[in-house]
């Protein structure tokens, strides 16, 4: 499966999550930066910081503005990133 998205169950009680959430593993990926062009919103950002393989991961940068639209995590070709709404 090249990409993730997991939904939790309906529900108004406080653990009910209305917002998308975005996992990136930043370890895994390798800053090609695909997934920074493919967000509608501009919310994949890379990082200051070298990863483990001495690249520039990406970050997510902005939990009320993500439409849950999945085009990160589709288009990631690492699957490096998840999301979960
Ligand atoms: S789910 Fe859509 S809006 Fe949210 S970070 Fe990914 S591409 Fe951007
Ligand atoms: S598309 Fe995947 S590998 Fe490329 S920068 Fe984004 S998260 Fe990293």
């Amino acid at each position: 499966m090249a990409w993730m998205l997991k939904v939790l169950p309906a529900g108004s009680g406080k653990n009910c999550v209305k917002m998308a959430k975005i996992i990136i593993d930043r370890e895994k990926c390798k800053g090609c930066f695909i997934c920074v062009s493919a967000c509608p919103k501009g919310l994949i950002k890379p990082e200051k910081t070298l990863n483990k393989k001495g690249v520039n991961p990406v970050k997510f940068a902005g939990d009320d503005e993500c439409l849950g639209c999945c085009l990160c995590a589709i288009i990631c070709p690492d699957c490096c990133i998840e999301v979960y709404k």
